[in-house]
């Protein structure tokens, strides 16, 4: 329902809500900006009081200067149950993919969940990989859609008066590209989209390339949700 107010003035969350054009901007499938956009959530022992607040890169990765705010933050209690919710605009590289499996190594009570807007030089080998890892630790990815967008919105945005459902609505296409892709990449398959920014016309273009395996290996529903197949 549509309600004529933004977020409301006592919201704890107000100060560490980011604009809506930043927003925008960061979570869009198609811009391939280069810095990235954290937005999480911090949820201790199953309690409903879920701790909120958003990040840019600054000299380091934002999931860096997460591990480093988290761990050195005098709430931390080692002995207690810990989600985390990451809503990221790109998804990690194979660098931070290695802080984060070290972190959750020295964190046991710590489950990590991440959904990505984008993949991050997904043709890399190494970016997959890591992919790969963060998986086999136990962590959670996928890639952002309706409802995520539609929640990071309401939760993380300081949306304007009036404009509470009014989250960016972008193609379905480009969400399920990037749906295709990290299957691709949990599967172990080659890459199948290319991604190409064209500078004369700032225009982002995809391809697709499937070869047999990827027919053979990924279920049909991820194909079709394309709807180029
Ligand atoms: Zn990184």
């Amino acid at each position: 329902m549509t309600t004529m107010r933004g977020p409301a003035a006592g919201d704890a969350t107000l100060r560490r809500r980011i604009e809506p054009w930043d927003f925008q901007d960061f979570f869009d499938p198609r811009d391939l900006r280069r810095e990235t956009c954290l937005l999480y959530e911090i949820n201790w022992g199953g309690r409903h009081s879920v701790w909120r607040h958003t990040g840019k890169n600054t000299s380091n990765h934002v999931e860096v200067n997460f591990i480093e705010k988290f761990t050195s933050e005098r709430y931390y209690s080692p002995s207690a149950r810990c989600s985390i919710i990451w809503f990221l605009s790109w998804s990690p590289c194979w660098e931070c993919s290695k802080a984060i499996i070290e972190f959750l190594h020295q964190h046991r009570n710590v489950t990590l969940f991440i959904y990505v807007a984008r993949l991050f030089h997904h043709t890399d080998l190494r970016n997959r990989q890591g992919i790969r890892d963060l998986i086999s630790s136990g962590v959670t990815i996928q890639i952002m859609t309706e409802p995520e967008y539609c929640y990071c919105w309401r939760y993380f945005v300081n949306y304007p008066p009036g404009s509470e459902v009014h989250w960016p609505r972008y193609p379905r296409q480009w969400m399920m590209l990037y749906v295709l892709e990290l299957q691709c990449i949990i599967l172990g398959l080659p890459s199948c989209v290319k991604i190409l920014r064209r500078h004369q016309n700032q225009l982002t273009i995809f391809t697709l390339d499937l070869q047999n395996c990827h027919y053979q290996m990924i279920p049909p529903h991820i194909l079709l949700a394309t709807g180029l197949i």
